[in-house]
């Protein structure tokens, strides 16, 4: 054996030998009850980061204590299409190019990024690989493969059926430029300085950031319990405005605050979530002024008759421009026309943005919704009853309140890259349709169902579709093929939650197969806290509602690592760490269970470089120990008998083993790897070792007996250190498969 412990000598050849050796790859044993995990599936074409080996670091501690336990133990590993993420990722390299995805139709687009992704999955998958994860590779799923999506068109037409399925207008955050709405928890808000404007209304005065959108209001909303407005509530006004009058209802809102601005709101319901609300109860029509693209749209004025000519200039003038310049127009004009009283420039206020941190949009769009009232019931007494326990218990309350106050959920998203649903619509029955296309010569068009029709268009569309949008009441078929030549399909795609949801499912074969048979329940969802009421919220709800049983008995959610300065790692404050460079210079089991000590009760962290540092010098105590007891292995003497250090030894190490045992039951990782470290280090080593050497009565049994065991113990948390000394000692087959330590009560 070397000098010292040489990672980079072991790794990459110990885990070829593992996975080759089929030691990753479970037997069902029919009476025998499995163990089983299913990774959260990493973005396929992203990069690993701390969190994901932390996560990686944890499970293949289960697993492999588990599997040396002896039970038929599986990790399912997988990668995730990750939809909006990797669109935008792409259409990011796209412009670099100087090309933006409109110049593509969606098939092509679609076929362009599945390359890109397939191009990159082997990164990730090489990574999961250099973390030493035990993961079966003859089970991996990646969240496209065609019979997951067959299981997730299923669901949905199940969902269907049995009338949980509906279309709605709804106000969604909608992004103009990635042209797609999300969800309310992928939207952050962030503190945004903007001219508060305090416009004339008629005989009032109202202060306002969105001057643009008061061509659309449709009430005034006042507290009730203002009594400067009392009066005027539920009275009929006639405003005078840029575009000539307008008239408007005052209406009573209790949330809206007496002091701000001056204590009047004007209620605009198809662009604000609030005013849609408002507007569902007091019935306000929604009339929308913002196009998709993010413009201002003045067609419905400029279409009627007679318009005054002045109006109708300034009409022309906002039409089609973006927002924030139209909003300057409009000030001038106000103006102009003496509406505007003052201006509040030091006015901050928290703006929604979406993920790639655009301004959102609030806007009507119809969506695909499922009703959620009865799945979330049977999910949340799931946990509420201890069938599934969440770890650490105080994040129980954060599941209980999300699926408490947990809406109807928008199921649709206007990307390319996801799971499309199996939606059809004739276009001969529904001639509103609206379909962006390009056609042959690379022009795009939008035209109704209608105008493809009757411009014979209906291939050139098909083969260039873009975006389909089917207006409320639309007729459709459900279907997994095409049913017939005048359909199209729909462009939406499933939220990512939709399919993910089913991933424990999916993953297993779902409905039929043996694995599904044997492997389902699953036992532990290990994760990052963060996606609690994201995703395993809806694994629980789709588990139950498909199968009738729990996807998995315990949830772990682990912490945040946050960056060496304890803030947040994000790429603009260049506090990113990157695994790799400390696998290079310390190992991966350093920094694996660097990373689980680091980690007390679940709770975010600090990137623990010190304890990394520290289980890279223990890897060499280890390794340095195994040498020792090698070194002396010829010269033991044939006189065996157990001294008093012996008893001493070997009391501690059957302590060890049930406290380890017992701390890995309760999902306690640092304290059990603390443990063994405090017993090899300063009980094996420092005391028992030393004195052995100067001992006349030496136990080499003994010596050899803690050794193999500590390594046993060690080798869920420091897999590759633990194994490479198993194979220089010689010990017999592979110790990823030896069998775990029991106490020995005889001693
Ligand atoms: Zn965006």
């Amino acid at each position: 054996m070397d000098k010292n412990y040489d990672h980079k000598k072991y790794e990459k050849d110990i885990y070829r030998k593992w996975e080759e050796s089929g030691a990753f790859t479970p037997k069902i044993v029919k009476n025998k009850k499995p163990f089983t995990i299913i990774l959260p599936p990493p973005n396929a074409s992203g990069g690993m980061h701390t969190g994901n080996v932390l996560m990686i670091a944890i499970e293949d501690i289960l697993i492999r204590w588990h599997r040396m336990k002896g039970d038929p133990t599986l990790w399912l590993p997988g990668t995730d299409h990750a939809g909006t993420e990797t669109q935008i990722t792409y259409e990011r390299e796209l412009k670099k190019e100087g090309k933006s995805r409109f110049q593509f139709d969606r098939k092509t687009l679609y076929k362009n990024i599945q390359e890109f992704v397939f191009k990159n999955k082997h990164f990730i998958e090489d990574q999961i690989r250099a973390m030493g994860a035990s993961v079966d590779w003859t089970r991996y799923k990646f969240t496209l493969d065609e019979d997951v999506l067959e299981t997730v068109r299923e669901t949905f037409e199940k969902l269907h059926n049995e009338g949980l399925v509906y279309r709605d207008n709804y106000m969604v955050n909608y992004c103009p430029v990635c042209g797609t709405t999300y969800a309310d928890i992928e939207v952050s808000h962030e503190e945004k300085n903007d001219p508060l404007y305090f416009m004339k209304y008629g005989s009032f005065t109202i202060a306002t950031v969105r001057p643009e959108s008061k061509f659309r209001d449709t009430a005034l909303a006042v507290n009730p319990k203002d009594k400067r407005f009392k009066e005027w509530i539920g009275k009929t006004l006639e405003i005078p405005g840029l575009l000539g009058p307008i008239m408007m209802t005052v209406i009573p809102d209790p949330e809206v605050d007496p002091k701000f601005g001056t204590g009047i709101m004007k209620v605009t319901p198809a662009h604000d979530p609030h005013d849609f609300e408002l507007g569902k109860k007091f019935n306000l029509p929604v009339l929308p002024i913002i196009d998709l693209d993010g413009r201002m749209d003045f067609s419905w004025f400029l279409n009627q008759e007679n318009i005054d000519s002045k109006y109708r200039t300034r009409a022309e003038k906002y039409h089609k421009k973006k927002v924030r310049e139209a909003r300057k127009l409009m000030v001038e004009d106000l103006k102009e026309d003496g509406l505007l009283i003052k201006v509040d420039d030091a006015y901050s206020h928290p703006v929604p943005v979406c993920k790639a941190g655009h301004e959102i949009e609030p806007t009507v769009l119809p969506n695909w919704f499922i009703k959620v009232e009865s799945l979330k019931k049977p999910a949340l007494e799931a946990v509420k009853s201890g069938q599934i326990k969440i770890y650490p218990k105080w994040r129980e309350i954060t599941y209980i309140r999300w699926m408490e106050s947990m809406h109807d959920w928008a199921i649709s998203r206007q990307n390319v890259w996801g799971i499309r649903l199996p939606v059809w619509y004739s276009l001969e029955k529904n001639p509103t349709l609206q379909l962006t296309y390009l056609k042959t010569d690379g022009q795009r068009v939008l035209r109704s169902g209608q105008g493809v029709l009757s411009s014979k268009e209906l291939d050139e569309a098909r083969d260039g579709l873009q975006q389909l949008s089917a207006p409320i009441g639309s007729e459709y078929v459900i279907s997994q093929t095409s049913p017939g030549s005048d359909y199209l399909q729909e462009t939406d795609t499933f939220d990512t939650w939709f399919s993910s949801g089913q991933w424990p499912l999916v993953t297993l074969g779902y409905p039929d197969s043996n694995d599904f048979k044997y492997f389902y329940p699953t036992d532990v969802m290990e994760t990052a806290w963060e996606i609690l009421s994201k995703w395993v919220s809806r694994m629980i709800m789709f588990g139950i509602y498909l199968t009738g049983k729990v996807p998995f008995k315990d949830v772990y959610l682990h912490g945040i690592v946050r960056a060496l300065d304890g803030r947040k790692m994000s790429k603009s404050l260049g506090n990113v760490i990157n695994p790799e460079e400390y696998i290079e210079q310390y190992g991966v089991d350093a920094l694996r269970i660097g990373l689980v000590s680091g980690t007390a009760n679940g709770k975010d962290f600090n990137f623990p470089k010190d304890r990394v540092i520290a289980f890279r010098n223990f890897a060499n105590k280890v390794w340095n120990i195994a040498r020792f007891v090698n070194s002396v292995q010829g010269l033991a003497s044939s006189v065996q008998t157990e001294n008093e250090d012996d008893r001493l030894i070997l009391n501690d190490l059957n302590k060890l083993i049930k406290d380890v045992d017992r701390l890995l039951e309760k999902f306690r990782f640092a304290e059990a790897g603390e443990k063994i470290y405090e017993f090899v280090w300063h009980k094996f080593a420092d005391v028992y070792i030393e004195k052995y050497k100067n001992s006349k009565t030496q136990n080499f049994q003994t010596l050899n007996h803690v050794l193999v065991t500590s390594l046993k113990l060690l080798h869920p948390f420091m897999p590759f250190v633990t194994e490479a000394i198993w194979q220089e000692m010689k010990f017999d087959g592979q110790l990823i498969t030896a069998s775990w330590p029991i106490i020995n009560d005889q001693k």
